[in-house]
């Protein structure tokens, strides 16, 4: 009877989970009706997050059904609601509503993860964001119909809460987009507010004031030590009782794993990630591994743990999967290291930042120098192989062991 791989996600680790067992699986000559490999995800595509705050983000998106053909790797569009770890099986509604139970004998969640909203008043109905592409569908349609809005400081403004890696990329696109959009002389105006005691905090030091004095260079103003208390149609209110008029906020505070986490058993993360075995198996369930933006595994023996990023998604996914693969093909499994951390940090029209380590962050390259390698990584790096299956597992098998 053959044995079966599910793989929750067709993200980054999904994607490399699914390949990375299917080249194990073809280098031990176990043929695709031995060994399914299912990928189970809303769509057969890829969604590229990390360009979310770019322009025309609807084009984000990469097709994965030739690629997985090419490969044999199953598809089933669907969405999961419950996974039954006694029982090996989870349940997903398909793309037409209607309900089915699959088996697994491996099973490799990559749901990946969404933007945290807290309670604040008005936050759910005027705040927008761009961590997944239907929000930033939708942020980019406001932004456009703002042309149509007579001329105001607030139709002019846009607030960015938070200011961590995506609240400065996504607010130093905004002076020329806005000014696009617009026109060029409009007094635009972008603002980030951070609760924080300075923007850029993850970044340290040495990195610190070459972004906020690229932010200065767009005439991108910072509020910090300072926090949202509630939105409204024209305008957001702060702790101190500040009041920023604006018909834009972008919430960019924060990340919460899938809500699938919930089901696994094990300890848990303040953003809901598995803490995870060396080999990415959840604690108390041996035949599921959590990887990507589910997953909170040590990086190396210093201290470090992988983070939200998709640097970490990739290669935690094709560790995952090739240990799914592993485990039911009678091979050792793997243990997970990732020793190299790299951050390229976008920074507007021909800026960017590359540092190099955890603490302290060296930064490498700055200025148009950097943005060309953001660019690269952003256009090439992390998009999927083509539909070719010796490339696709080679591939898979980088991801695995090639480090920065
Ligand atoms: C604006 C933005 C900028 C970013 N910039 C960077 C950057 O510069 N560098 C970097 O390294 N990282 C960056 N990131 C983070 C990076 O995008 C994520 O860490 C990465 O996408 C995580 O990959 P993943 O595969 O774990 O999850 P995801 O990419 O979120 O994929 C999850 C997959 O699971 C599917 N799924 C979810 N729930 C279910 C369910 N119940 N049933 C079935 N399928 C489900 C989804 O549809 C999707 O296919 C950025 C993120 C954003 C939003």
């Amino acid at each position: 009877m053959s044995q079966k791989i599910v793989i929750i996600g067709a993200g980054f680790a999904g994607l490399l989970a699914a390949l990375s067992a299917a080249r194990l699986r073809n280098e031990k000559g176990v043929s695709p009706a031995d060994l399914t490999i299912t990928v189970v995800a809303p769509e057969p595509a890829l969604i590229v997050r990390p360009r979310l705050y770019e322009r025309d983000p609807a084009s984000m998106t990469a097709p994965l059904g030739e690629l997985f053909a090419a490969t044999d790797i199953d598809f089933r569009a669907g969405w999961v609601d419950t996974i039954d770890a006694g029982k090996g099986v989870i349940s997903l509604k398909g793309v037409d509503g209607a309900a089915e139970m699959l088996p697994y004998d491996r099973l490799v969640v990559a749901a990946g993860s969404h933007g945290f909203q807290p309670p604040i008043p008005g936050l759910a109905d005027f705040g927008h964001s761009v961590n997944d592409r239907a929000a930033a569908v939708a942020l980019d349609k406001h932004l456009q119909a703002l042309a149509d809005r007579p001329a105001s400081p607030a139709r002019d403004t846009v607030v960015v809460v938070g200011g961590g890696f995506t609240g400065i990329e996504v607010a130093t696109e905004m002076p020329d987009r806005l000014r696009e959009i617009l026109g060029q002389d409009t007094p635009v105006r972008v603002v980030i507010v951070e609760h924080g005691p300075c923007v850029a905090g993850d970044m340290g030091d040495e990195p610190r004031p070459y972004i906020e004095a690229r932010l200065r260079e767009l005439g991108i103003e910072t509020i910090v030590g300072s926090g949202v208390s509630g939105l409204d149609e024209g305008g957001v209110a702060l702790d101190d009782g500040a009041r920023i008029e604006t018909d834009t906020v972008i919430w960019s505070a924060g990340m919460r794993a899938s809500p699938l986490t919930a089901q696994l058993p094990g300890e848990r993360d303040t953003l809901g990630r598995v803490l995870v075995d060396p080999d990415l198996r959840v604690p108390g369930a041996p035949h599921i591994f959590a990887t990507g933006d589910t997953a909170k595994a040590a990086t190396d023996d210093k201290g470090n743990f992988s983070l939200m990023s998709c640097q970490h998604a990739r290669r935690l996914g094709a560790f995952a999967g090739h240990n799914a693969a592993a485990d039911l093909l009678g091979e050792p499994t793997l243990p997970y290291d990732q020793p190299s951390y790299v951050v390229c940090l976008d920074l507007g029209p021909d800026a960017a930042i590359f540092t190099r380590g955890w603490s302290p962050r060296t930064v490498e390259i700055t200025g148009p120098e950097a943005k060309k390698v953001k660019m690269e990584v952003n256009r090439v790096w992390i998009y999927p192989p083509a539909a070719e299956r010796a490339a696709a597992f080679q591939n898979a098998f980088e991801a695995r062991t090639v480090d920065f």
